[in-house]
């Protein structure tokens, strides 16, 4: 049998044999077998909604001091990293990651995470409320922050440690304990960072479970014993988890898919602004929420730039990612292969050209490989621009002026993420105010963990990052007093 066997599930601090036994989770690259997943029943997720729900009650986890949290995040993370060899070996093997992204943003992110939750742990608990006259006399307080309780952690197939980590992390920062479950399709990085983080806290503030079908996150946003559910996914699983969670008015953070335009213009640094452009291929195969996969050009750049990315496509090296110089992995599975090719083939049958790629390569047997693609004389109102691809697919359409490509980008479903190039910095700012999204990066920007992420209109609700994270993952309550 290749790879690991995880034939158990985390309940209460004890792996316990999953009672639908394990099935397999397939290498997206070679079609080989990476390991085996276990598969628990629906009983057993209800088990361990229970079993952190006792860990929450009794405590210790909520009623520790930050430092003391912190000291244990802290040990948690370092244990990682004395791991993370192995751990890229794995990811690559489940995910198809290149292996750069799998070091960077599938491995060591994860470890950086863990340490942000330590540094979280400790900020203040309570915020006092200055005196306010009311008439017949002052009305003070203060303001406490406490754990919501039980937190379910559901995570999509993209960036599964990252992922669960950037839930883990802050929701135990915060006093309350876990139930994770990660997609099915690839597990395995979450059940050995689960184990690693169990090792190190009491028992049953970290539960574990996973299977096959949607059941087990059913049951997991169906409990009583869950209050909070974070979710990220699919806006179409968002939406059934936030009808779901409603009865009990469970607390959701939900980060779901986007659209996202990056928009060009003719006088920006247009070499920086095409590697961008060639991120949506490069980058986890654009198996990634915020890849600006709407890429608006401005008319006099956007033959030359959409001739380049269409000669560009081709030289990119596909291939096994454990292969040195390989920068475009496989999809995760064919499901994901058959999804895209799909959207590939509607936005031909819509009318718009196919620049470059849209095939599966043909010197590759085995994996589930689709070529780097260019769409070109797109409109907006295509399938190919409205809908999440989730694949190395850019969708390229002309504007004429700052007034239209702001029209274009905000005439979308959703709102996660945006990015705009040009060399005037005030009509960068004006952009990025104009776009109705969650996040805006001028001229490459990068990516920063203070910010609030999240999501305007479907790409979801609630945000994270920096002291927003604290938000999402407590309650407040007042106590007041007259003074
Ligand atoms: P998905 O929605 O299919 O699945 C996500 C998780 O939900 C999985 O663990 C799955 O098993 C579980 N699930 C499925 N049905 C469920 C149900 N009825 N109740 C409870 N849980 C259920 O998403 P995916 O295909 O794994 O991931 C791709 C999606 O994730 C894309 O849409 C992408 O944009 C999104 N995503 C968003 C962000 C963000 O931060 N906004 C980040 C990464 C990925």
């Amino acid at each position: 049998m290749a790879g690991p066997v995880f034939d158990q599930v985390l309940i209460g601090g004890r792996w316990v044999p999953a009672a639908g036994g394990t099935y397999p989770v397939v290498n997206p690259a070679t079609e080989e077998i990476a390991g085996h997943a276990p598969a628990c029943s629906v009983a057993q997720a209800e088990a361990a909604a229970s079993a952190a729900r006792d860990a929450f009650e009794r405590g210790p986890w909520r009623t520790m001091s930050g430092g003391e949290r912190a000291a244990l995040l802290r040990t948690a993370a370092e244990r990682f990293q004395g791991e993370m060899d192995g751990l890229v070996e794995l990811t690559i093997a489940e995910t198809g990651a290149v292996r750069a992204v799998a070091e960077a943003q599938q491995v060591r992110a994860v470890a950086g995470r863990l340490l942000r939750a330590a540094e979280l742990a400790t900020a203040p608990l309570e915020q006092g409320v200055p005196p306010r006259e009311t008439g017949r006399s002052l009305a003070a307080g203060v303001i406490v922050r406490e754990p919501v309780g039980v937190v379910a952690c559901i995570t999509p197939f993209n960036f599964p440690m990252t992922n669960c980590a950037g839930k883990i992390g802050p929701a135990l920062a915060c006093g309350n304990t876990v139930v994770v479950k990660p997609s099915p399709v690839d597990p395995l990085g979450v059940a050995e960072l689960c184990r690693i983080v169990d090792a190190v806290l009491p028992p049953g503030v970290v539960n574990f479970v996973n299977g096959e079908g949607a059941e087990i996150g059913e049951a997991l946003v169906r409990s009583p014993d869950v209050d909070m559910i974070s979710f990220t996914g699919s806006t179409a699983v968002g939406r059934r988890i936030k009808e779901a969670a409603a009865g009990r008015m469970k607390r959701t953070v939900l980060e779901l898919g986007g659209k996202s335009a990056n928009i060009i213009f003719a006088d920006c640094d247009v070499d920086r602004a095409f590697a961008s452009a060639m991120s949506v291929w490069t980058f986890h195969s654009g198996q990634i929420c915020i890849a600006g996969t709407r890429v608006l050009i401005e008319e006099p750049l956007y033959e030359p730039f959409t001739r380049r990315l269409a000669a560009s496509g081709p030289t990119l090296r596909i291939g096994d990612p454990r292969e040195p110089g390989v920068v475009v992995g496989p999809l995760v599975s064919a499901a994901q292969r058959t999804r895209v090719e799909r959207f590939i083939t509607r936005g031909r049958e819509e009318g718009a050209t196919l620049a470059c790629g849209g095939r599966r390569p043909p010197h590759l047997s085995r994996g589930y490989y689709v070529e780097p693609t260019l769409f070109t004389d797109a409109r907006n109102d295509m399938t190919i621009a409205r809908e999440e691809i989730f694949g190395p697919v850019i969708t390229a359409i002309p504007f004429r002026d700052e007034a239209e490509a702001i029209a274009l980008a905000n005439q979308s479903d959703y709102g996660l993420y945006g990015y705009v190039w040009t060399g005037d910095a005030a009509r960068g700012l004006r952009v990025a105010h104009a776009v109705r999204t969650g996040t805006m990066q001028i001229n490459g920007s990068p990516l920063n963990p203070d910010a609030p992420f999240g999501g305007y209109k479907l790409s979801g609700v609630g945000r994270v990052g920096g002291q927003w994270t604290l938000g999402a993952y407590s309650e407040l309550k007042y106590i007041g007093w007259i003074a």
